[in-house]
């Protein structure tokens, strides 16, 4: 049987940054599932289709296949045979992510695909309903979060260091409103699994997140 670890949490928590570093201590394969959502909503962007348009939004959904292959250790993620990688990471996208990824005929299809990656292979999968309903039963679950002045900082820092000018009130209320999206939807809000555990990365730094992860993964290995 595979082993799977689910990592769960808020937006700018460092989920991605902590997995991709775990999964590499382990030989896993790391999943962003943020990217399949995100690759889903640059479709409908680009197909004029609201966010609002829950019947539009269904009817696409069955002419996209979303596919994801790793290149050099990075995941690579394509939208009908086009990597579109390079794409997804605005904020526009970021936006539109959260609010399509409300309905049910966008979490199922990605669901589906999730399941059956990780029947077949040990990894280490992020997102924000590993935990609670894609993988209910991976060996561990981390809940991974920060405060959203932690979570504002570390994004402004991001961005400043890219050339984008910014504001950081108007970041935190983007991260604030984003969580606020996604705990509160009706289909696998996010939440804590009952058995996942709480790393509050707030005051840690990378390297003691992923060592604090290590430690759990290899209790449970033995
Ligand atoms: O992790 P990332 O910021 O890339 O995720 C973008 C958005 O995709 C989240 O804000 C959330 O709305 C959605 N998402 C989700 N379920 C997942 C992963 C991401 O609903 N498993």
């Amino acid at each position: 049987m595979a082993f799977n670890i689910a990592i769960d949490g808020p937006a700018g928590a460092g989920k991605s940054t902590i997995a991709k570093r775990v999964a590499k201590e382990l030989s896993f394969i790391y999943v962003d599932t943020g990217a399949m959502y995100r690759a889903m909503a640059l479709y409908f962007l680009r197909a004029g289709i609201a966010p609002e348009d829950e019947a539009g939004i269904t009817e696409s959904c069955k002419e996209i296949t979303v596919t994801l292959s790793s290149e050099g250790g990075e995941q690579q993620v394509f939208l009908n045979g086009e990597n579109v990688n390079a794409f997804i990471r605005t904020e526009e996208v970021g936006k539109m992510t959260s609010a399509v990824s409300v309905y049910a005929p966008v979490r199922e299809k990605l669901t589906q695909l999730q399941r059956e990656m990780a029947a077949k292979t040990n990894l280490i999968m992020d997102g924000r309903d590993i935990g609670t309903c894609v993988l209910p039963e991976a060996q561990v679950k981390i809940y991974l979060t920060a405060s959203v002045e932690t979570r504002g900082r570390r994004r402004y820092l991001e961005l400043r260091e890219k050339g984008t000018e910014c504001s950081l009130d108007e970041i935190c209320r983007d991260i604030e409103k984003r969580d606020h999206q996604d705990m509160t939807r009706e289909i696998s809000p996010l939440k804590q699994a009952e058995d996942a555990i709480l790393v509050d990365s707030s005051e840690m730094g990378i390297e003691e997140v992923v060592e604090r992860i290590l430690n759990i993964v290899k209790e449970k290995l033995v």
